[in-house]
């Protein structure tokens, strides 16, 4: 099948929801009259919910990497670029489990990127220059305003479309046929590419997003002479160039704008960037025990983590111990040391210890959520239900899409078994995490349960009741 990479460029604005747990949620038929000029209120939400539909979509369709430590990571990059853009906030930022090079931005403020992008390139800045111009393209709308093929459709057929194309992306390109419909893929042949004319502005407008943001725009000329360099080689060309055509030119001219930027550093230490490439190599399963080990001999700190990593996933414990205690001497104060070290721990069953391996550091930085994550997975186990929760939800009332603190509060709420309302809740919360993870029958099922659980309790009850309608309204949505 052939691989094409897409960015939808409809532009129309997302408020970022605040919405606590499950009973702030807006039911979606609300009618609300537009605002004068601009997109209206019914359109912004509408977009919201397409937007997030093809979230759920792509939850269920691509293999993700959840991982909070490099999600995050990748999160915050987004949000400052985001931020440059009349575009509102972020939906959510995806890591698709895929060696090749591809990124796509989804209007309403989604972005995924494959492993394979963060692992092809050399810096932060390398990475920001891709998003960067990924966004440029759905901030000055290059999606509507080329195809005039596409005149006319709606927003629900576009959003069909990313996710037949993101699926016909990935490696495993029989996964898009089984869903993409022929009228799609016929589209997705014809339509998705950009003119010349499209590609030099949206290079140019994503160097503005970078610098404004702090990243260097050299950086994006850098990408796009080693992808010309090593593509050179290859007998196909990855995903991103079929869509984003590099020519000769181009790249000149990239690196002759980048150079009219006042100059600046790159954003973050390479060492800091080569633990978070080589943990991706690793969790992706993109490395070889080999490969790691040549890295880790040479006592490199990204080779060193990475190899504590990688027995860690093996479930061989004592040497992840070994190379973390050597990563210790190289960087004591690293987060990924107190996430692997608690994991570790915890692998070994030794709670007490795994408590003491993460908590004095999530404590200092109680806003990070990967360190707040692992403790509530420590708590859990030491039946600690209550403490669990309540760090967990502080995330999750921030960001009710975050499907690994949805499940994490589910295993909370099993564990409180003091609580006449278990059942209920460990329902609810499995309702939401199946719900974010696009398995919308499933969460419905779940929620019923819930419902015909707590008819005695009438605020428990009213809460699943309007849940559950948002749940079954939006499923009527199909893309
Ligand atoms: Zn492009």
């Amino acid at each position: 099948m052939k691989r094409i990479l897409l960015t939808i460029s409809l532009c129309f604005s997302t408020a970022w929801s605040s919405a606590e747990g499950f009973h702030t949620f807006t039911p979606s038929q609300f009618v609300v009259p537009e605002i004068g000029g601009g997109v209206g209120i019914i359109d912004q939400q509408r977009e919201k919910m397409i937007g997030e539909k093809v979230y759920r979509q792509i939850q269920n369709q691509l293999p993700l990497i959840h991982d909070p430590w490099l999600e995050d990571h990748f999160m915050v990059l987004f949000s400052q670029l985001l931020s440059q853009t009349q575009l509102g906030q972020p939906i959510g930022l995806l890591i698709v489990s895929d060696p090749q090079i591809n990124a796509f931005a989804v209007p309403g403020g989604l972005f995924a990127l494959n492993t394979g992008m963060i692992t092809s390139a050399r810096n932060m800045d390398e990475v920001a220059g891709v998003m960067g111009h990924e966004i440029a393209h759905v901030a000055q709308r290059h999606y509507s305003r080329s195809k005039e093929a596409f005149k006319g459709q709606s927003l629900l057929a576009l959003a069909g479309i990313i996710v037949g194309a993101a699926l016909a992306a990935t490696s495993d390109g029989d996964a898009g046929g089984a869903v993409m419909l022929g009228t799609q893929a016929a589209l997705m042949d014809k339509q998705l590419s950009y003119s010349r004319d499209q590609e030099r502005e949206a290079d140019r407008i994503g160097m503005q997003f970078m610098d404004r943001a702090g990243y260097n725009p050299q950086a994006m000329a850098d990408f796009f002479e080693s992808m010309n360099r090593s593509t050179s080689q290859l007998s196909f060309l990855p995903d991103f160039w079929l869509t984003h055509p590099l020519t000769t030119e181009r790249m000149s001219e990239a690196r002759l704008r980048a150079k009219q930027f006042p100059p600046i550093p790159y954003s973050n230490t390479r060492q800091e960037f080569a633990i978070l490439k080589w943990y991706t190599y690793v969790i992706s399963d993109q490395v070889s025990e080999e490969q790691v080990l040549v890295l880790a001999k040479q006592k490199n700190i990204a080779g060193t983590l990475a190899a504590s990593a990688f027995y860690l996933k093996r479930g061989d414990y004592d040497k992840a111990q070994q190379w973390l205690d050597i990563s210790k001497e190289l960087k004591p104060s690293h987060n990924l040391i107190s996430i692997l070290q608690a994991s570790i721990l915890l692998g070994q069953n030794k709670l007490d210890d795994a408590y003491q391996a993460i908590v004095s550091k999530q404590r200092i930085m109680p806003e990070n959520r990967a360190l707040a994550y692992k403790l509530a997975e420590v708590l859990i186990r030491q039946n600690k239900a209550k403490d669990a929760e309540k760090i967990i939800n502080s995330f999750v009332t921030k960001n009710y899409r975050d499907v690994t603190g949805w499940q994490l509060l589910q295993q909370a709420a099993s564990m409180d078994k003091q609580n006449p309302m278990r059942t209920v809740n460990v329902l609810r919360y499995r309702a939401e995490s199946q719900y974010w993870s696009g398995q919308e029958e499933n969460a419905i099922k779940s929620l019923l349960h819930a419902q015909r659980l707590a008819k005695n309790n009438e605020s428990a009850s009213t809460k699943i009741s309007e849940r559950l309608k948002v749940m079954q309204s939006e499923r009527q949505l199909r893309i």
